[in-house]
């Protein structure tokens, strides 16, 4: 049990994990590069440390000062947020061995999950849906190779097993291409995550995004929280989310949900997860889970009222839930756009000194984030400053709460991607709803040849 927290991250993530914190009586120590040194939510820290230069390697991502941080301010626990070392083995097993709670699944889980190849074989022994293909890394025999790439039929994809953040992976349309993709991935693999592994699936060409939220407690108690659709994406990163997904039976969505929950009690996970899927024609196809918060945690605590934050620090803490599967409902629908201190089609960051920040408000409208008037945005890191949620009764109403609320959302100082959220809420796919993971890049393109 402890009863201070380190937050090892920055931005809305560590202003939104230390106002969770609060809620459970916790004592809260913020970490901070140079570059954050004036960040607002250092001022509402209990107490705040330093970890060195602005370059993310010399303080988010350097474990050593962190866990130095936490043992002479007293934390017993780290919370680490997404990216940076939230899903790095290494970290995770390094806090424990300080004698530190890790606010998040153990080492192992990490791990098993990080290695793309031994997850599929884990998700496939608790019966969750995979993309078709083996289970195993591909041999180094060719003919082996060919065999296996002709029985799951063209277009296929390889991925490197230690892959992340989209890179690694080739689409592999005919059999005169294999060879040389083979050759070119397995050295990629090697050379950015030094495991020369690679393994092959099926290649699906026009799915959706779509996941299920995971919470569990140590006491065998895997829940899940729902789906959300985050197929508005542009170079793979997550644009707008929506919870629950448009259209999909919630039958099979429940289905789905529960296999991830038994996964989740055989592989022994902790914490908040999330399982992430290609859907396509009816069908789930599982392609990786994150071990960690997301960003767009928020439009699942929106419908199910549940606080996702708090939950992972109760399950860390070794406490049990009170809640059990049949009492987590969802109601109406939540809608996310992210922020960016970016030109909105350009997409060049815009860093800089805010000159007036007006939050929009009203019904069902929840702002994330850690910026005021007079914030400087650093250059150093990812340029999203808010994210916008808002929840309706239905899509509909979340849609009109959402143009209203990006309406009422002033940043003066910097350039941000407000006008394209707002175009987007009057784009007549969007507005649809259940568009494949193309469609943005395609509206984008399309707008800009005009
Ligand atoms: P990473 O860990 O690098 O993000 P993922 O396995 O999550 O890699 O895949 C990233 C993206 O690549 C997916 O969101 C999807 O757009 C595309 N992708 C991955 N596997 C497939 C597949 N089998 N068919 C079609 N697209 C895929």
């Amino acid at each position: 049990m402890f009863d201070t927290l380190l937050i090892a991250n920055r931005g809305e993530i560590a202003l939104r994990i230390q106002k969770a914190a609060k809620g459970l009586g916790l004592r809260t120590v913020c970490v901070y590069s140079e570059a954050d040194a004036a960040a607002p939510y250092l001022e509402t820290a209990d107490q705040a440390v330093c970890i060195g230069p602005s370059a993310s390697k010399d303080s988010y991502l350097n474990a050593d000062a962190i866990i130095l941080a936490a043992l002479q301010t007293g934390a017993g626990a780290i919370h680490p947020g997404y990216g940076f070392l939230s899903e790095n083995t290494a970290f995770a097993q390094a806090v424990v061995d300080a004698g530190l709670v890790f606010v998040g699944p153990d080492a192992a889980c990490i791990r098993a999950m990080g290695d793309k190849v031994a997850a599929k074989k884990a998700m496939i022994a608790a019966g969750v849906p995979c993309v078709p293909g083996p289970d195993s890394a591909l041999p180094y025999d060719f003919i082996e190779i060919r065999r296996i790439a002709t029985e799951i039929g063209y277009p296929v994809i390889l991925k490197a097993a230690g892959g992340g953040g989209g890179r690694g992976m080739r689409v592999v349309r005919t059999e005169e291409e294999l060879a040389k993709a083979v050759a070119v991935t397995r050295e990629e693999a090697e050379r950015f995550f030094s495991n020369p592994d690679i393994y092959i699936e099926k290649f699906l060409e026009n799915p959706r995004h779509v996941e299920i939220q995971m919470i569990c407690d140590s006491h065998g108690n895997a829940l899940w929280l729902g789906d959300r659709d985050c197929s508005m994406q542009r170079r793979h990163q997550k644009v707008i989310e929506e919870a629950p997904a448009p259209g999909i039976d919630r039958v099979l969505i429940a289905e789905v949900g529960e296999r991830c929950a038994r996964a989740c009690r055989q592989i022994g996970y902790v914490g908040a997860g999330t399982f992430e899927f290609l859907y396509e024609d009816g069908q789930f196809y599982f392609i990786e889970m994150n071990t960690r918060v997301q960003v767009e945690h928020p439009v699942t605590e929106m419908v199910t009222g549940l606080d996702i934050v708090a939950m992972q620090l109760r399950a860390a803490r070794g406490e049990a839930f009170d809640v059990v599967q049949s009492e987590i409902s969802t109601a109406g629908h939540a809608i996310e756009c992210r922020i960016n201190a970016e030109d909105p089609y350009s997409f060049a960051p815009s860093p800089g000194k805010l000159t007036e920040v007006v939050l929009p408000e009203g019904e069902g409208v929840r702002v994330d984030t850690h910026i005021r008037a007079g914030y400087v945005i650093p250059t150093h890191y990812d340029s999203m400053i808010a994210k916008l949620i808002v929840h309706g009764r239905d899509r509909g109403e979340a849609l009109a709460r959402m143009r209203a609320a990006l309406d009422g959302f002033h940043i003066g100082g910097v350039v941000t991607n407000i006008p394209l959220q707002a175009a987007l809420m009057d784009e007549p796919g969007f507005v649809e709803g259940g568009m494949n993971i193309h469609h943005l890049e395609h509206w984008l393109a399309e707008r800009s040849s005009q």
